[in-house]
C-alpha cells in the first residue's frame, strides 16, 4: 500500500501520527492497525466534454477506518488530487471525528480536475458519473460524502439525485452539505467558518487580546469567507485576504460585502479597488492578531512560521502547517495554535447534525444547530487545553493524541477478526 500513497501530504499526516503515537506509547500491533487506511478506491470517470471529445478523469475515495460507525468526509475537486492526498485527508478526518466524539470513521474523496475550467454541464456529468462509479462503496450507513475544496451544495444535490435514482427513492442522508430544500441542514453552509470564528474569539479571550482583532485570511471560499464575515459581525476587522488569484491588504479594514460582490463578478480578490495589492506570501507575514490559513495544505512552512506576526494561528484549512513549521512554532509560545482537527471541525459536526435530521426526518432550527455546535466546540477546546497542560505538549499533539487514542481504543475493544 505504501507505494500507492507516495505524496508529501500523506507523509506529513504519517509524521504527525507517528509523533502522537510515540507520545501515547501505542503498542506496535495497535499502531499499525490504527494508522493505515482501510479501503482505497480509484475510478476512471469518462466525461463527454462540450467540445465533443471524451476525457477520462481520475477519481478517488479513501475510507480510513470503520471501527466507530460509517465513514465521513468531503469530496475535493482540484488538479492536485491524488490517492495520497485523499488518504492523508481521510486520516485527519478519523482523528477529527473521534476528537469531536462523532460516531464516524474518516473518509475523503476527490477528482483530479480544475473545476474553474469545467462548464456547468461538464461538472454535472463528471459528478454523476463519479457517484455512479462509487455506488457500491458509499451509503448512508457505510460512507457519507460532503463538500470540500472545489465542491459545493449543487454538487452534493447531483450526488444525492444520482444515488437516489439508483435506489428508486429519495435518500437525502447519503450526503451532507446539500441544499436545505432537499434535506440539508440550516446553518451547514456557514458552519465551518462560524466554528473557526467561535474558536478564534475563545482563543482571544484566553490570550486576553483587545478588540477589534486584526484578521488576515488566506482563502476566501466557503471556510475563509464565512469565518471572516462572522469575525467582523462579532467586532473584528479583516485587514488582509488572499486567494488563488492574488492578495489584498488594507490596515483600516476591508469591506467584506463589497469584496464578495467583486469576487462573484471577477472570480477572485485580485483587482479589488478598495484595498492595496500585496504579494501572496507577504500577506501572511503582516502584523495581525489572527492569521487564518483557509486554503490548501502545507502553506505555513518552517520559514514562514518563523516570520508570522500573529498571536492566534487558526487552521481553517486541513493540514496548512508543515511539521517543520510546527518545530518552529514550538519555540514561539506567544503564538496560540488552534489545530485543524479542532478549528475546522464545525463542518463535520454540523454534517453529523444534518445526517441525524435526515435519518429522523425531523429538522432543527438554526438556533438549535448553533447552540449544539458551540457546546461541542467549547467542550473539545477545554479537553485539548487540559490535555496540553497535563502532557506539556502542543495544542496539535494534544488534539491528535485524544483523537488517535479513541480510535485505537475502539479497535482494542472490538478485537481483531478472526
Ligand atoms: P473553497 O473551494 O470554497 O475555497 C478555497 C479558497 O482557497 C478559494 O478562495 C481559493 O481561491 C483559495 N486558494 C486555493 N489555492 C490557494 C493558494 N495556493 N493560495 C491562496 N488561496 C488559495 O474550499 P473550502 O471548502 O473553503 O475549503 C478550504 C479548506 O478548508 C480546505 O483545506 C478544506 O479541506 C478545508 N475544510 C473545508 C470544510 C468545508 O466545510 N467546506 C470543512 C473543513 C475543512
Amino acid at each position: 500500500m505504501r507505494f500507492l500513497l507516495d505524496n508529501p501530504t500523506f507523509a506529513m499526516a504519517c509524521q504527525q501520527f507517528d509523533q502522537a503515537a510515540d507520545l501515547l506509547e501505542l503498542p506496535q500491533n495497535l499502531r499499525e492497525r490504527t494508522k493505515w487506511p482501510k479501503r482505497l478506491v480509484t475510478v476512471a470517470i469518462p466525461v463527454r466534454m462540450d467540445s465533443g471529445e471524451v476525457y477520462v478523469f481520475s477519481g478517488y475515495r479513501v475510507q480510513h477506518h470503520l471501527s466507530l460507525g460509517p465513514t465521513k468526509g468531503g469530496i475535493r475537486y482540484a488538479p492536485s488530487v491524488d490517492l495520497g492526498e485523499v488518504a492523508a485527508l481521510a486520516m485527519w478526518m478519523s482523528w477529527k471525528c473521534a476528537l469531536m466524539q462523532l460516531p464516524y470513521g474518516g473518509a475523503k474523496g476527490g477528482v483530479a480536475c480544475d473545476p474553474a475550467m469545467l462548464s456547468r454541464r461538464e461538472c454535472e456529468a463528471l459528478t454523476r458519473r463519479y457517484t455512479q462509479e462509487l455506488i457500491s462503496f458509499i451509503g448512508a450507513r457505510s460512507d457519507i460524502p460532503a463538500p470540500d475544496l472545489g465542491t459545493d451544495e449543487q454538487i452534493m444535490a447531483w450526488m444525492m439525485d444520482t444515488y437516489s435514482t439508483h435506489a428508486g427513492f429519495a435518500v437525502p442522508e447519503i450526503v451532507t452539505g446539500k441544499p436545505v430544500p432537499i434535506g440539508g441542514s440550516l446553518g451547514r453552509r456557514e458552519a465551518t467558518g462560524r466554528g473557526v470564528a467561535f474558536l478564534v474569539n475563545r482563543a482571544a479571550e484566553i490570550c486576553k487580546l483587545c478588540s477589534p482583532l486584526r484578521v488576515i485570511v488566506q482563502g476566501f471560499g466557503n471556510v475563509g469567507s464565512h469565518a471572516a464575515l462572522e469575525l467582523v459581525r462579532t467586532g473584528s476587522r479583516v485587514i488582509g485576504v488572499s486567494d488563488r488569484t492574488g492578495a489584498i491588504h488594507r490596515a483600516g479594514g476591508i469591506d467584506l460585502s463589497a469584496l464578495r460582490q467583486h469576487v462573484a463578478r471577477r472570480g477572485g480578490v485580485q483587482g479589488f479597488p478598495e484595498a492595496e495589492p500585496i504579494d501572496d506570501r507577504e500577506i501572511l507575514l503582516q502584523p495581525c492578531d489572527v492569521l487564518i490559513p483557509a486554503a490548501v495544505e502545507r502553506m505555513i512552512t518552517g520559514e514562514i512560521a518563523g516570520k508570522i506576526q500573529c498571536r492566534i494561528l487558526a487552521e481553517g484549512a486541513n493540514g496548512p502547517t508543515t511539521p517543520e513549521a510546527d518545530k518552529v512554532l514550538a519555540e514561539r509560545p506567544e503564538v496560540f495554535l488552534l489545530p485543524d482537527i479542532l478549528c475546522n471541525s464545525g463542518g463535520v459536526v454540523t454534517s453529523y447534525f444534518e445526517w441525524v435530521q435526515d435519518l429522523q426526518s425531523f429538522f432543527w432550527s438554526e438556533r438549535e444547530v448553533y447552540d449544539a455546535l458551540y457546546r461541542i466546540l467549547e467542550q473539545a477546546l477545554s479537553t485539548i487545553l487540559k490535555r496540553a497542560g497535563r502532557e506539556k505538549s502542543s495544542m496539535r499533539m494534544a488534539a491528535l493524541m485524544i483523537g488517535i487514542e479513541r480510535v485505537a481504543e475502539a479497535k482494542r475493544l472490538r478485537g481483531l477478526f478472526p
